[in-house]
């Protein structure tokens, strides 16, 4: 089959590899019919994340018809239409019964490498480095889908593959982050990054409650759709984020700070931007993180500061202005499985239709040159779906 393989920092190509098969009688194959690619690959491609080896296979938002399943599975048939989230989870461990599916403690097949690294192994991810358990991803015609009967949905309804593709990552994301922030009545809530993620985050901000929401990016159509989202906008290249957010709230700061731009942040003649990368090539630091230590410095004393974006590794934020201020911190990989019900049920009532965030169609050969499109934020690109 075709496939998007990782080979290194900068470099994706489309190979042909052999099709995947059934290795547990728990597992599906799925025939994939529209994939997304994430910012979460950008970390990838852009050589953020230790332990992918060439020939790696990227993706992890894919849907498509199941074309074989393993003796065990009994909730999903063949020709069933399913999303299939990016997280693995078994179901049944301690942390899956409390929902907490992407700290699943046995799907990550190199658990060892990630204890190490972390203290204990959270899930498998799809596509997303050895050390999250070397799983082959979606970017492909073909992907095979351990504990198929935990993880897929079936869309049985009529919608179309782009309304409901995005229940594969980004739509529960931004739905956690906002979550995550426990909103109250009265609350503004500050998303930094404007990417897809930040603006399923602002969307759902709206749905639990937020009485006011505004957005930080500089990509001109990112804060633009915000906009179209009913946020008000900060442009941080001629801006100054923390005297606008003071203002726009009477010096008492956003109640709610999500970062929605993870460990690739750029800052505008920010002083620790520049030791970020003087630190990362001297590798004292792996993570650029001008827009959480922002949100820490932002955000009213007594609020919460939600991380949806990625970090790796080391990160040095103000760890003693989030005490002193009495900061609250929730953050994580989504708990995907927790919210793919719930969040389905709203695009089949018509309250939210995901497709607004997709600017471009292409199919998988292209996903090369997409890849670099999507991450230079050449040509409008806010998200690419393929098509293999
Ligand atoms: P993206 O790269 O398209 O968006 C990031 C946005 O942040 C860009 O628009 C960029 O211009 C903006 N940005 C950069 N520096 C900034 C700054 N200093 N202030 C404000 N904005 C800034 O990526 P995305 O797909 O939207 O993903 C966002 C993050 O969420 C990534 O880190 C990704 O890995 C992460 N993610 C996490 C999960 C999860 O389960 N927690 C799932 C999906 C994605
Ligand atoms: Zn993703």
């Amino acid at each position: 089959m075709r496939a998007l393989c990782w080979h290194g920092k900068g470099d994706v190509r489309v190979d042909n590899v052999p099709d995947p098969k059934i290795e547990d009688p728990r597992d599906a194959i799925v025939k994939i019919t529209s994939t997304a690619i994430c910012g979460s690959d950008l970390h990838l491609f852009d050589g953020y994340v230790p332990t992918m080896e060439s020939g790696d296979i990227l993706g992890h938002e894919p849907m498509g018809i199941v074309a074989e399943v393993g003796s065990a599975v009994t909730r999903l048939k063949v020709g069933d239409r399913v999303v299939i989230p990016f997280v693995i989870a078994c179901g049944s461990c301690f942390f899956c019964a409390r929902t907490e599916f992407s700290l699943c403690d046995t799907t990550n097949r190199n658990a060892e490498i990630a204890r190490k690294a972390m203290g204990h192994s959270p899930a498998g991810l799809f596509g997303f480095s050895h050390m999250l358990g070397g799983f082959s991803g979606g970017q492909a015609e073909y992907l095979r889908v351990p504990h198929a009967d935990v993880g897929p949905i079936k869309i049985e309804s009529g919608l179309s593959d782009e309304q409901v593709l995005f229940l594969s990552d980004i739509f529960p994301t931004g739905y956690m982050a906002a979550e995550n922030c426990a909103i109250e009545a009265g609350d503004t809530v500050a998303v930094w990054g404007c990417g897809p993620v930040g603006q399923f985050a602002i969307r759902s901000a709206w749905l639990l409650g937020a009485a006011r929401v505004i957005a930080i990016d500089r990509v001109p159509e990112r804060l633009r759709m915000a906009e179209a989202g009913k946020a008000e906008t900060i442009n941080f290249d001629d801006t100054p984020v923390y005297d606008r957010l003071q203002e726009m709230t009477h010096g008492r700061g956003p109640d709610r700070c999500i970062d929605a731009v993870g460990c690739e942040a750029h800052g505008v003649g920010a002083f620790d931007t520049t030791m970020d990368k003087v630190k990362a090539a001297l590798t004292l630091t792996t993570d650029r993180a001008h827009a959480l230590r922002e949100a820490i410095m932002c955000c009213r004393k007594g609020g919460t500061v939600s991380v949806p974006g990625v970090y790796v590794g080391l990160v040095d934020i103000p760890f003693g202005a989030a005490m002193n201020k009495g900061l609250t911190f929730k953050m994580g990989q989504t708990h995907m499985q927790r919210y793919l019900r719930p969040l389905l049920e709203l695009v089949e009532r018509g309250v939210i239709d995901p497709s607004f965030v997709i600017t471009h169609r292409l199919p998988l050969d292209e996903a090369p040159a997409a890849y670099k499109t999507f991450r230079d934020k050449k040509d409008g690109c806010i998200k690419v779906v393929l098509k293999p």
